[in-house]
This record gives structure tokens, C-alpha cells and sequence, in this order.
């Protein structure tokens, strides 16, 4: 390695820079995750990255990858044992419990948005930091709210221009699970001999995670194993029932998934997965969700039903760019600034700073001094004006107003230039606004 190599500091594995050309992508689904979660009713929820580790090997559970292998865990200056959040639920759960939002009107429904960590083998779509959305409503186990969970789900997706398939499942209550892991149990027992050292330690570990199992064996041999829906006990089934019947009459389609069981421990009754359509193993699904009526009482507060999904980032957004799907417009610079001199510059910036003031978004070159090259930076802006104050205009008290599409310059007073450029900034936005509501023709 030459020194210079040696002396650059890279990327951390399994870690992203969102550039600023990624950020369109980023805001968009930013935002439209904001809008649906205030037109559902969700309230904004922000918890810390730093957990106490046990707080996940209590919820997401001893046994799972993420618990075993794939937190970042150290212990404090304070000897605390903390971990990066892993997954979201855990904290928002325990800021519920902390803070006693149980005392308000239920389903307390909750949106969060953020960065998580899990110490995984970076891939296409697989980061050691990633982003998700979340939402969690919590105090309610009727199956609406499953059904609702799973409508805004698919919903942002498809506002986002992809294709989502909505994988579902019941993995029933702990003790239709129990019953179905012995059925399992049993099942494999004689074919032991076709499983890997890895899927035998899944089997006597977490004995529902052989059933997302990749190994090619593993999924065949599933394909004939007993399903978890003929150990739902009966209202269990009802209460699944009634989610698929609602998904029916919001004509919502999805495909019943007896494999589908995923990877936390804390689920419970609805699990469903959203996947992209041209996805068949759900390898790089979207994300996911389920029930976990358990979980608050788990963590220390009071039995309260609740269910909840998270959709990634970086997949949604791959997926996004592969489609090409239409980005809003960029809110872009639509006035120049430019200035002829020195004592131009100055008037030029406090210009610049009284039009932002007035909410007229512009932009300037100040650090370059001739016309020709402000005028090639307005034109690479594409602005609607370019405002150019010289030697002339100085001494006159007037600035030049540049209508960029014509050609056409008028010299206006130079204390009238802010309202006059709202004036007209707003007459053309009107214009524009009146053009593309026209019906076509
Ligand atoms: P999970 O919490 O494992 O159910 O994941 C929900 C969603 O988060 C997944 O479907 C992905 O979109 C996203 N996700 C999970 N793990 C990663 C990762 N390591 N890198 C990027 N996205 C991830």
C-alpha cells in the first residue's frame, strides 16, 4: 500500500454518503411518508440511536440473526452495555411505556423516520446503515388496523411509482406456535440428513426461521412441510379472516404466504412482507410488518395490543431509480443576481439577502466578476430573471431586469426591485399554474 492510500480515510464498510444528487430521491419519499403518516392521523415520534442492549435481546429475541450476530454493542464509559438501534419498534415501544402515551386515546398511532444499524454482510440494497419509516399503532387488536397498517404501506408505495406485491401470513399466538414448531420439529426429523449444519442449529434454535430458509434444499423440502395456518386456534383464524376481508373490499390484492414468518420474535398473529414484483423470494423486500400484542407487556408496561410495519429506504429508492419513476420538480433558483464592481457586490449581496427575506428564491455568482460568466451561471439555472446591477445602474439608482426566455431588459428603480420581482414571479407562476390544469386539447 503506498503511504498516500495509507493516510486516506475511506467510507466505514456497509456505509452510505446520500449525496447531494441522491437527496431528490430522499426528500421525496421523506415527504410523502410525512404526508401519509398526518392524512392517517400518525403522530411524529423520534427516539435515540444508543439503546440499552437489552432492551433488543428482550424484544427482538436471543435466538434471532439480528440479536446474535448483528448488533453494534459496546459498553459506555459509564460501563453500560448499549447497542445502535437495530430496529425501531423496540424504542418506540419503550419511549410509549416511558412516557405513559397509554393514556391516550387509542390506537396511539405513531410515524418514525431514521437511521438503523445491523452488523450484516453488505450487498446490492444491504447496508450496515440504513434508513426506514415507521409506523406503529398501538392499543388496538382489531384486524382494521392490521388492514389499515397494510393500506398505507401499499399505498406509498404505489404514490412512489413501484409495484408492490403484499405477501401475508398468521403466525397465530404463542401457543398455536408452539404447537406448529413440534409439527415442524417432527417434520424435518427424518430428513435431517438433507440440512446443513446451519439450518439444524435454525431448527433447534428458532424453528419457524427454517421456513424463510434460501438454501434451495431447504425450500423444497418446505414446500410439503405442515402449515402454520392449520394450528391457528379459532380466534386466531377469525381475527385473520377478517384482515383478508378487508383487504378485499379495499381491493388490495395479496398473496396468502405460509412461509412468510420474519425474523423477530415479538410478532404475533398478521405478518406480511411487501415485495417488489419482480422479486419472487422477497430477497430485497421493501419491508414488512405484523402484529405484536405482546411486546409492551414484555417490556414493562400494561397488555396493550399493537401492530406496526417499516419500509427501507435504499431498496424503495434502487427500485425507484430502476423504474425511472418522475421526481417532483426541483425547487429551483428562478431570479440571477449579478453585479458589474466592487461596490456592485455589496449592494448586490444585501439585494440577494432582502429577496430571500421576501421569499424569492435567488441566486448569485458574487465571487466572479464578469457579465459573461454570471450570465452563463443564470442560463445553467435556468432562472426566469436576471437581475444586473453595473456602473450605470449605480449612479442612476435603477437595476436591469432580464427576462431570460426574451431577451427582453426594462430598467426598473432599484428600490422598487424586490416587490416588482414578486409581481411578476407570481403572475408567471399563475400562468404556469393556469397551463397545466388546461384540459389538453
Ligand atoms: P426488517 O426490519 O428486517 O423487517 O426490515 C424491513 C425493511 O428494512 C426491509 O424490507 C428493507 O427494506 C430494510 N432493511 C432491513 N435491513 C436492511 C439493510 N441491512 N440494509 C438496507 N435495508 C434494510
Amino acid at each position: 500500500m503506498t503511504e498516500k492510500k495509507d493516510k486516506t480515510i475511506h467510507l466505514v464498510r456497509g456505509m452510505k454518503d446520500i449525496l447531494p444528487a441522491d437527496q431528490p430521491w430522499w426528500d421525496f419519499v421523506r415527504s410523502r411518508g410525512r404526508d401519509l403518516a398526518k392524512s392517517y392521523g400518525y403522530d411524529r415520534i423520534d427516539t435515540p440511536m444508543l439503546e440499552q442492549t437489552n432492551l433488543f435481546i428482550r424484544s427482538v429475541g436471543k435466538g434471532t440473526d439480528i440479536v446474535e450476530k448483528e448488533m453494534f454493542s459496546f459498553i459506555d464509559q459509564g460501563n453500560e452495555n448499549v447497542t445502535l438501534r437495530p430496529e425501531a419498534t423496540a424504542g418506540i415501544v419503550r419511549a410509549y411505556i416511558e412516557h405513559g402515551l397509554v393514556n391516550q386515546p387509542k390506537p396511539v398511532k405513531l410515524f418514525w423516520l431514521g437511521p438503523l444499524f445491523r452488523h450484516d454482510r453488505p450487498q446490492a440494497g444491504r447496508y450496515r446503515q440504513f434508513w426506514q419509516l415507521d409506523y406503529e399503532a398501538l392499543g388496538d387488536d382489531h384486524p382494521a388496523v392490521d388492514a389499515e397498517l397494510i393500506m398505507i404501506a401499499y399505498g406509498l408505495l404505489k404514490e412512489l411509482g413501484l409495484s408492490p406485491t403484499v405477501q401475508i401470513n398468521s403466525i397465530g399466538d404463542e401457543d398455536d406456535r408452539e404447537r406448529y414448531k413440534k409439527a415442524l420439529v417432527e417434520y424435518f426429523r427424518p430428513r435431517r440428513n438433507q440440512l446443513s449444519e446451519e439450518v439444524k442449529k435454525r431448527l433447534q434454535k428458532n424453528p419457524l426461521r427454517v421456513l424463510d430458509s434460501k438454501e434451495e434444499a431447504v425450500r423444497i423440502l418446505v414446500q410439503d412441510a405442515p402449515q402454520i395456518v392449520d394450528y391457528l386456534s379459532e380466534t386466531a383464524n377469525k381475527h385473520f379472516v377478517k384482515v383478508l376481508e378487508h383487504l378485499d373490499e379495499l381491493e388490495i390484492p395479496y398473496v396468502l404466504n405460509p412461509r412468510l414468518v420474519r425474523g423477530l420474535d415479538y410478532y404475533n398473529r398478521t405478518v406480511f412482507e411487501l415485495w417488489s414484483q419482480d422479486d419472487e423470494g422477497g430477497q430485497l423486500a421493501f419491508g414488512g410488518g405484523g402484529r405484536y400484542d405482546s411486546l409492551v407487556e414484555q417490556l414493562g408496561g400494561q397488555p396493550t395490543p399493537a401492530a406496526g410495519f417499516a419500509i427501507g429506504f435504499e431498496r424503495l429508492i434502487m427500485k425507484m431509480r430502476e423504474a425511472n419513476v418522475p421526481l417532483p420538480p426541483a425547487h429551483t433558483p428562478n431570479i440571477f443576481v449579478a453585479q458589474l464592481g466592487e461596490a456592485s457586490r455589496k449592494k448586490c449581496l444585501k439585494l440577494f439577502e432582502e429577496l430571500r427575506r421576501a421569499g424569492v428564491y435567488a441566486a448569485h455568482a458574487l465571487s466572479k466578476d464578469g457579465i459573461k460568466q454570471q450570465m452563463e451561471a443564470a442560463n445553467r439555472l435556468k432562472v426566469k430573471y436576471t437581475l444586473i446591477f453595473g456602473q450605470k445602474e449605480m449612479l442612476d439608482n435603477t437595476i436591469l431586469l432580464r427576462d431570460m426566455d426574451n431577451g427582453i431588459q426594462e430598467t426598473i428603480p432599484f428600490e422598487k426591485v424586490v416587490p416588482e420581482v414578486k409581481k411578476r414571479l407570481e403572475r408567471s407562476a399563475l400562468k404556469e399554474n393556469h397551463s397545466s390544469t388546461s384540459p389538453e386539447v
